[in-house]
């Protein structure tokens, strides 16, 4: 190993070309495979909690992780986006391509965006698949019933009240998996279960 790690140092002097790092190397030199774990359901059935606590919980295993949310895209790279079909569909397919690089790079990517439609998300299964790259779905799943009356941004009642248009579960649809990898209900698992099931699911499957 280490005769290899002086021959890649050694590439990178000016006199030579760099060559590429396979993506067997990469798996052996960062001891982890990348793969994308990709949170669906409803908005405030628990994605970002989740995610936010299982991003931590991999950094504190020394694995390396990556969260992307609707903070850091829908301010930045998808700023440009807005609710319609078509905006949304654009929406996941650009963080479908982001979590692929990630994971190609051996990181956990984590996505916690609603991503309502069945084809949308299979279109980001598609792109890790063609890379030969773990697609991990996970439904983080609870009722209409039991995220109305979470409701933590106030969301559900505006769109009641009709103040915001097509949201998800009032005036849009929400199409559940129906064979995700990993099924969550919030309303019986906590936090710290829902990390520990998906951290098993990772050690299981070697990906870390
Ligand atoms: P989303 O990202 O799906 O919109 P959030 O994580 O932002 O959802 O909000 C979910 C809300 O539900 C938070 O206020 C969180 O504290 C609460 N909650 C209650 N129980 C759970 C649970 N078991 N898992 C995740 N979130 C939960």
């Amino acid at each position: 190993m280490a005769t290899n790690i002086t021959w890649h140092l050694f590439c990178l002097t000016p006199s030579f070309s760099a060559s590429a790092v396979t993506p067997e190397e990469r798996v052996r030199l960062t001891g982890q495979k990348g793969c994308t774990i990709w949170l669906t359901g409803l908005s405030a059935s628990g994605k970002s909690t989740i995610a936010v606590a299982l991003e931590s919980a991999l950094l504190q295993l020394q694995k390396h992780a990556a969260l992307l949310d609707g903070d850091n895209v829908r301010f930045g790279l998808n700023k440009d986006l807005g609710f319609s079909q078509k905006d949304r569909e654009e929406n996941i397919r650009r963080i479908g391509e982001v979590s692929k690089l990630f994971a190609s790079f051996s990181t956990v990517a984590i996505t916690a965006f609603i991503s309502p439609y069945k084809a949308d998300r299979a279109t980001a299964r598609k792109l890790h698949e063609e890379g030969n790259l773990p697609f991990v779905e996970v439904y983080v799943k609870a009722s209409l019933e039991s995220v109305e009356k979470r409701d933590p941004k106030g969301l559900y009642k505006k769109a009641r009240a009709g103040i915001i248009k097509d949201f998800t579960g009032i005036s849009a649809p929400y199409e559940a998996p129906e064979n995700p990898e990993i099924e969550i209900d919030t309303e019986t698992t906590s936090v710290e279960d829902a990390v520990k099931t998906i951290v098993k699911y990772l050690e299981d499957k070697k990906y870390i």
